[in-house]
């Protein structure tokens, strides 16, 4: 099997998994509880938040350990919203992903936000960028989520210079990194972000693992009410096997930038092969400014689920675009923000790579994507 879906998510590494092991059987404690078992427990949970503190170059007390990318957004956006009223005032762009996107519905129904969606153009890009940013922030203007890189067309945001915009009338950025993690530089101090989403299983931990930076005296309002774990911001008896794993995954992986590298040159020369082996093929999102890890495309005229089955009969695996929307033929939500044509968008296939994907899986995948199509167009 070639697996090339890991936008979807990750195989478990062992080492996660043999770190998170003692605190699943002997180790079982609960983090609250007062005597020695407890202890160990609440000990390791601390080491696991310093430990993925320091990897994005933050404090411990700014991570709060969560079930996955899911929550940390819904947290991030929903619990900064509601602490910090400048006002009612939101802004984002279409392109994010469906967490972020129904957090922010959510806010405007039951809340009484109101959203500015900025303009994106045909690569995913915000139109006008920085500028377009500051143009919309308002004085009621409480909160601005971007992502990092967007999770079917890959496309980068530059993070730095949007939170940079936000600040100037003191309004609180939150980010979306789950997809960027392990490719591109999240230190949060460079960054500049007040709020930073990551999710576990798309890196190497297990599924139900995430985390959420907040930074120090950031206000935040919880959005899971109980015993007050995680400094109050996220009730329920710890997951320290999780947080463990989450921990150790991040450690495994390779210094994002030369990796990155070497990724994006196998990216670029599979796109490179693609478009001559597929004259239909259109790629997507930016053909520079993007993940490494991310190569999509839309084969216009044929149907992209049937181009998946084809090619899973070949022993390769990925996707149509977003795992969440997948299984619905309703066309993706991110081809639509950036002007693709509907039809266009129902023939979108999704490649995403791992920092162990060779050359020859991708020489081996394009072989299978031609014969493939040609067997969809017979
Ligand atoms: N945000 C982005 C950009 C994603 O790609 C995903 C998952 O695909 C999520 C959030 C949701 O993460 P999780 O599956 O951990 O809930």
């Amino acid at each position: 099997m070639i697996y090339l879906d890991n936008a979807a998510t990750t195989p478990v590494r062992t080492e996660a998994l043999q770190a998170a092991w003692p605190f699943l059987t002997n180790e079982f404690g609960n983090p609250s509880s007062t005597h020695e078992l407890g202890g160990r427990a609440s000990n390791a949970l601390d080491g696991a938040r310093e430990r993925v503190a320091h990897w994005f170059g933050a404090r411990g007390s700014e991570i709060i350990f969560t079930s996955g990318g899911t929550e940390s957004d819904n947290l991030g956006i929903i619990g900064l919203a509601l602490a910090n009223p400048r006002g009612k005032h939101l802004i984002s762009a279409k392109s994010e992903h469906e967490a972020v996107l129904a957090a922010l519905e959510f806010l405007e129904r039951i809340h009484g936000f109101d959203v500015t969606w900025l303009d994106l153009d045909e690569v995913g890009s915000i139109q006008g960028g920085a500028a377009a940013l500051t143009a919309a922030l308002r004085t009621d203007t409480t909160l601005v989520t971007l992502m990092v890189a967007n999770n079917e067309i890959g496309t980068l945001h530059p993070i730095a210079e949007l939170a940079a915009a936000t600040h100037e009338v003191g309004a609180l950025f939150h980010t979306d990194a789950v997809q960027a993690v392990g490719w591109v530089d999240l230190n949060v101090k460079a960054l500049g972000v007040d709020v930073l989403s990551i999710s576990g299983h798309k890196f190497g931990a297990p599924k139900g693992s995430g985390a959420l930076y907040v930074r120090g005296r950031t206000k935040t309002e919880p959005i899971i009410h109980g015993g007050g774990q995680e400094g109050g911001l996220r009730s329920g008896t710890e997951n320290v096997a999780w947080a463990v794993a989450l921990a150790t995954a991040l450690e495994l992986l390779p210094e994002s930038t030369a990796e990155a590298r070497r990724v994006a040159a196998l990216r670029d020369s599979f796109i490179l092969q693609v478009m001559e082996a597929a004259p239909n093929a259109l790629p997507t999102g930016h053909p520079t400014n993007r993940l490494a890890s991310i190569a999509s495309f839309c084969f216009v005229g044929v149907s992209g689920e049937s181009i998946l089955v084809q090619l899973e009969a070949r022993g390769v695996i990925c996707s149509s675009g977003s795992a969440c929307a997948a299984g619905s033929d309703d066309p993706s939500h991110v081809l639509l923000a950036i002007g693709v044509e509907p039809e266009v968008a129902q023939s979108a296939v999704r490649f995403s790579f791992a920092h162990d994907t060779t050359e020859e899986e991708l020489e081996a995948t394009v072989v299978a994507l031609s014969e493939s199509i040609a067997s969809v167009l017979r």
